[in-house]
């Protein structure tokens, strides 16, 4: 392959990507809007009308939101690639550090930082336009300044690790440097994942213990009887910054924990909350947590020999902008670009996923109450405003969890009292 050739085949591959992609939106806001006045039949209990109809009017804000920010995320790309963005830190880094591997570093951290100062007025405009329209935003600048920081610092340390880590281990490692980048990789996957609940999190919420009486016993009779130990159940402050609720499980080991936001908590009534649990530890005990883990291990695998056949190759540089092959940027074109070509199989992640949630639903159905993790995600697709009535096509494509009629109407079914 020569670099013209590669160049024309990657803008080929970015365009039909975008060309999707919008194709895709428009579907999901026609869609929508065609079914904002009614409000499907299986929830006309449940769902007044005009929370129908806010949930249109905010999947359309999101969907539209998200059609802008591609095409910002595109014109980036196209600057540090074939605009010649790395070329020109390269340059300047060289002509200032000797070492190749704080040029490395340089050029990474430069492009890293000014990605996330590229994407910030997109961050504000999120909060602060969108969310803050449809009642979301609990955040204020002063709040949303901090986190920023916080973010910002916290990725340039992260970032710093791992890139110093497969930096050193390409130099000195020989030709099989992919297979030790790539345990590099996962040695810092597992420690971010694993730190990520008591060291992490609490930089930016806080974690109370969920405190004794009978949510608790009621939390501590599920967990009992599904054999799980952990550390515990917390609240977390989520409602600081958006009125959204939600439950997660994290962790691993003698350090996972399962967190419920506060949000959620107060919008739930305690049988409600325990289907929702049930829901997430049915995640853990079908063990979809390492699942994900080792196909993300597989996959970053091909990454890492795909990564270092393309470090060899001329065309790879000159293709997309850069005169001088170096390791740096070989990892920062192909950490920028695959995702131009990986984007094509969204749906096969997606599936996957709404396979598990499916599995989970059904572990929580044999454990706690169907109808009341039913009438739990009644409740927090109305407080999200999620909308009922996706575009099937979208939904097939990027929904990480199945479309709400699908899921109720599954759960109802498997309700013995009706
Ligand atoms: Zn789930």
């Amino acid at each position: 392959m020569n670099a013209t050739t590669f160049a024309l085949l990657f803008i080929a591959f970015l365009v039909t990507g975008l060309v999707l992609r919008l194709w895709l939106a428009y579907r999901q806001i026609s869609f929508v809007s065609r079914h904002q006045d009614h409000v499907p039949d299986a929830f006309a209990n449940d769902i007044p009308a005009e929370a129908h109809q806010k949930a249109a009017n905010y999947t359309a804000a999101r969907t539209r939101f998200g059609m802008i920010s591609t095409v910002w995320g595109i014109a980036i790309l196209l600057f540090w690639t074939v605009g010649g963005g790395i070329e020109m830190l390269d340059t300047w880094w060289s002509a200032r550090v000797n070492s190749p591997l704080l040029v490395g570093l340089g050029v990474i951290l430069s492009v890293a930082t000014g990605s996330a100062v590229l994407d910030l007025p997109f961050s504000v405009w999120d909060q602060f336009v969108i969310e803050e329209r449809f009642g979301f935003n609990r955040m204020s600048a002063g709040l949303f300044f901090a986190d920023t920081v916080k973010q910002l610092l916290l990725s340039i340390l992260l970032v710093t690790l791992l890139a110093a880590g497969v930096l050193w281990v390409m130099r000195a490692t020989g030709d099989y440097w992919w297979l030790a980048a790539w345990a590099v990789w996962m040695g810092f996957t597992l420690v971010i994942t694993w730190a990520y609940p008591r060291v992490i999190a609490p930089l930016f919420n806080k974690f109370q213990a969920l405190e004794a009486g009978p949510l608790r016993e009621r939390i501590d009779a599920l967990l009992k009887r599904c054999g799980f130990t952990s550390r515990g159940v917390f609240v977390m402050d989520a409602s600081r910054r958006s009125a959204h609720g939600n439950a997660y499980f994290t962790g691993f080991g003698r350090n996972k924990r399962i967190v419920l936001f506060d949000t959620l908590r107060k919008d739930l009534e305690d049988e409600e909350v325990e289907g929702v649990l049930a829901h997430e530890l049915g995640h853990f005990r079908l063990r979809h947590i390492p699942q994900r883990l080792v196909l993300m291990a597989v996959f970053t695998l091909f990454g890492f020999m795909l990564l270092s056949w393309l470090a060899r190759q001329e065309w790879f540089y000159a293709g997309l902008g850069v005169d001088t092959a170096s390791d740096h940027a070989a990892i920062l074109l192909f950490v920028l670009v695959a995702p131009v070509f990986t984007f094509f199989i969204t749906p096969i992640g997606a599936w996957f996923s709404r396979r598990h949630e499916f599995q989970a639903d059904a572990y929580a159905v044999r454990h706690a109450d169907a109808s009341a993790l039913a009438s739990a995600l009644v409740k927090l697709y109305r407080e999200n405003a999620t909308t009922l009535t996706p575009d099937p096509v979208y939904s097939t494509f990027y929904h990480s969890h199945p479309p709400a009629l699908i899921r109720i109407g599954r759960l109802r079914t498997q309700t013995p009292n009706g």
